[in-house]
């Protein structure tokens, strides 16, 4: 017997391991989970029956084509439908978008720090990840992004509001560097947290990809649509990007669970962004608060609140957690605390100013 272990990739190695944020304590007090930019509210009645409508035929495989749903986000948006691409969430299409335009050494450009999954999915593919440093307001740096374009890049993300710090890009700024990037280079505006902008400033990716044809944009159903559980995301790209998304996806990856709860979600917009409203209203009041306390809180126009605490993140995470909040540290740097229900964001506010108290 050979004593020697299956050759892997060396590209494996050192991937870093996405950090699922920690769940809420099953014991101790009330515990809250902030630390994964869900959505607080349970799933609608309507969408529910939707789901377990498509749960009673579980022994058949889904419709792996997702013809319903690909339907549905093609009116929704005014897309044609061959523009559409659904995937196992969005980071499953982001996943695909790197393995459509990256092999070995080609290059994906992002913001850093910005959506722990882009230093992965870029890895798997074997291309380099260029991590260009927010500027000194936690804001994308488009301009330092134009300039680190090389003959080997391939693909650029711009998370817009950007996660972990909420801050977004303005359509003026965004232009100004979609015009400097080749028109070879595909440019992905990851959009999860797009429903919960309110700065008109903010451009609605669909409008710029409609003039630029190196435009894809990301959106999930995990965030504002409360779908996280069913994994189910999409893209909306010109032909030879969607076509290609369509080769890379894994066959019947989206549940007709998912598909068929997604319809129904599309349905019950109304009364989804009713919720999301209020949690925008929740939002004002975290930072506005937050920043009656002391804090510097950047602009946010996503569902979460960034901290950059430096050296105090663990300890200030440590205490969330004591207190009865789970929130998403990255040591050395910040945190990120999602907003969710009213009790919730008040043990969060309620620790935050203890904590300042003794900074
Ligand atoms: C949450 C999030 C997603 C969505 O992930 P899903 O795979 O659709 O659940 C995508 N991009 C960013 C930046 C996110 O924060």
């Amino acid at each position: 017997m050979s004593e020697t272990s299956p050759r892997l990739r060396a590209e494996l190695e050192g991937i870093p391991t996405y950090k699922p944020g920690k769940p809420a304590a099953a014991d101790g007090p009330v515990a809250y989970k902030l630390s994964s930019n869900e959505n607080p509210y349970p799933p609608l009645p309507g969408v529910m029956e939707s789901a377990l409508a498509a749960a009673g035929s579980f022994n058949r495989y889904p419709d792996m084509a997702c013809t319903g749903l690909m339907n549905e986000i093609a009116d929704r948006f005014g897309v044609p439908v061959s523009h559409v691409a659904t995937g196992t969430g969005s980071v499953g299409v982001a996943q695909q978008l790197v393995q459509a335009t990256c092999g070995p050494g080609d290059e994906v450009i992002y913001a850093w720090r910005s959506f722990e999954a882009y230093p992965i999915i870029a890895q798997v593919s074997g291309a380099t990840s260029v991590k260009v440093p927010l500027t000194a307001d936690e804001v994308h740096d488009l301009d330092a992004m134009a300039e680190a374009v090389t003959d080997r890049t391939r693909l650029i993300f711009v998370c817009n509001p950007n996660n972990p710090t909420g801050t977004v890009v303005r359509r003026a700024e965004l232009e100004r560097f979609l015009d400097r990037v080749p028109s070879d280079v595909l440019v992905v505006l990851d959009e999860a947290y797009i429903e919960f902008i309110r700065d008109v400033e903010v451009p609605n990716g669909i409008e710029i990809y409609r003039e630029r044809p190196n435009v894809a944009v990301l959106r999930t159903f995990s965030k504002a649509y409360g779908l996280a559980g069913l994994r189910v995301g999409f893209a909306i790209a010109h032909e030879p990007v969607a076509a290609a998304l369509r080769k890379t996806a894994v066959p019947f990856g989206v549940s007709q669970v998912a598909q068929d709860a997604a319809v129904a979600s599309l349905r019950a917009e109304d009364e989804l962004m009713g919720r999301v409203g209020s949690l925008v209203s929740e939002r004002t009041r975290v930072v506005e608060t937050l920043r009656a306390q002391g804090w510097t809180v950047p602009e946010t126009q996503a569902n979460f609140v960034w901290l950059r605490l430096g050296e105090r993140t663990a300890d200030f995470a440590a205490a969330c957690e004591k207190a009865g909040v789970v929130v998403r540290p990255f040591p050395g740097e910040g945190t990120r605390a999602t907003i969710g229900e009213t009790e919730a964001n008040d043990v969060f506010l309620q620790t935050a100013q203890a904590f300042r108290k003794e900074l």
